[in-house]
């Protein structure tokens, strides 16, 4: 007799969950907890946003939008990326977050075997969607700077390797890919015949870029994947809005796949999105510069870090003599919640603090960390 277990697929078991369920499970127990584990911003959807979602809502915008997303939305994205990119951006297919978008292309892309490279660490996600699908993760350590070395990547290509992924700016680290770095990628990626899968979700959240845009792979090389969302952005995660911008092939594909899968993204949030694109976010990531340089001034008395350019997120080494999971655990017994790096890498010697939280919170959790050091 089979019990309920047993019809558990092997897919979903070689799936594990218990690095970031543990600190949950710990997190539980606490009251006021100071909250670094969170990988979303602080502040909420601005109201033009939210009051565009609610006129969809009341307008009928209530019902399955085309697979690829509604039009207008497609429209604006092409334009804007074109003239980001300096050349015409392509189809676009709307997603449910860019989880989807990430789901959608690796379904589309990987064969069983098929290889993908990426840095270590990486996205947690990255991990286990290859690994559902069938196809090998390959991670290439970028300790303890977490630059690109093409030179580390390279020796990670085999004759199977399809994809290289990339996520600039970074989670967990933070780290934004110099123009110099994203050239030897997109010229390895010539090279070895590859599709470059570009996760730039943290592009809006971007510090020290004098221009103030991202080195992204995609003005340059024609086999580059995009994908990028309104969840970090806007601060709409549970909207589920992403977007994905590459070669009509692969498009395509993404698109036949969505409409047996997500279907569509949900529309009045799509029509939210559209919006989202006329609010400026200047001043939210204005705050968010002020509370990198806070953190990483008051971590890096008692521990050394990679200076982080974007997104929200940096990533410390934990004390030495103690793996990062007993680090947390011990931040944990002091009310500060950290994710312990082994979650997002091979490794287990550092930790992600997430500093999307109010200055006071940041100065208290920095300074329990520093005493714990
Ligand atoms: N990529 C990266 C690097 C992320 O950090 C996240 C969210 N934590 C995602 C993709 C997925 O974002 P969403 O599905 O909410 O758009």
């Amino acid at each position: 007799m089979r019990g309920p277990a047993d019809f558990v697929s092997s897919r979903s078991k070689q799936v594990d969950a218990s690095g970031i369920r543990k600190v949950f499970d710990l997190a539980a127990k606490l009251k006021d907890p100071i909250n670094f584990s969170i990988g979303l911003p602080d502040f909420d959807v601005p109201d033009p946003v939210k009051a565009a979602a609610i006129a969809a809502i009341q307008n009928g915008q209530n019902r399955y939008t085309p697979t690829q997303g509604i039009e207008p939305l497609r429209q604006r994205l092409r334009k804007d990326l074109s003239a980001e990119w300096g050349r015409d951006a392509g189809e676009i297919l709307i997603t449910s977050g860019v989880s989807g978008g990430l789901l959608l292309a690796i379904m589309a892309v990987i064969d069983p075997g098929d290889e993908a490279v990426f840095l270590d660490p990486y996205f947690v996600m990255y991990k286990h969607l290859l690994t559902l699908s069938g196809g090998k993760p390959v991670m290439v350590d970028s300790y303890p700077d977490f630059r690109f070395r093409a030179d580390r990547v390279e020796r990670a290509i085999t004759p199977r390797t399809k994809l290289l992924m990339l996520n600039s700016p970074c989670n967990p680290t933070g780290i934004v890919m110099t123009r110099e770095e994203v050239q030897s990628a997109v010229e390895l990626a010539r090279k070895h015949n590859l599709l470059i899968l570009s996760d730039e979700i943290y592009e809006p959240f971007l510090y020290d870029a004098s221009d103030g845009r991202l080195p992204s792979p995609a003005p340059s090389y024609d086999n580059t994947l995009v994908l990028r969302g309104f969840s970090k952005s806007h601060a709409m995660t549970g909207w589920r809005v992403g977007y994905a911008a590459g070669p009509a092939a692969i498009i395509a594909e993404m698109t036949k796949l969505q409409q047996y899968t997500f279907v569509c993204s949900p529309s009045p949030f799509q029509h939210a999105a559209l919006a989202a694109m006329d609010v400026p976010m200047k001043e939210p990531v204005a705050a968010y510069r002020r509370k990198r340089d806070l953190v990483c001034k008051l971590l890096s008395h008692k521990f050394e870090l990679a200076f982080p350019q974007g997104a929200f997120y940096v990533f410390p080494m934990a004390p030495s003599g103690i793996s990062a999971a007993d680090f947390a655990a011990k931040a944990i017994e002091h009310n500060v919640l950290i994710i312990p790096g082994g979650v997002f890498s091979q490794r287990d010697t550092h930790f992600r603090v997430s500093y999307a939280v109010t200055d006071e919170k940041l100065q208290q959790g920095c300074d329990i960390l520093c005493s714990l050091a």
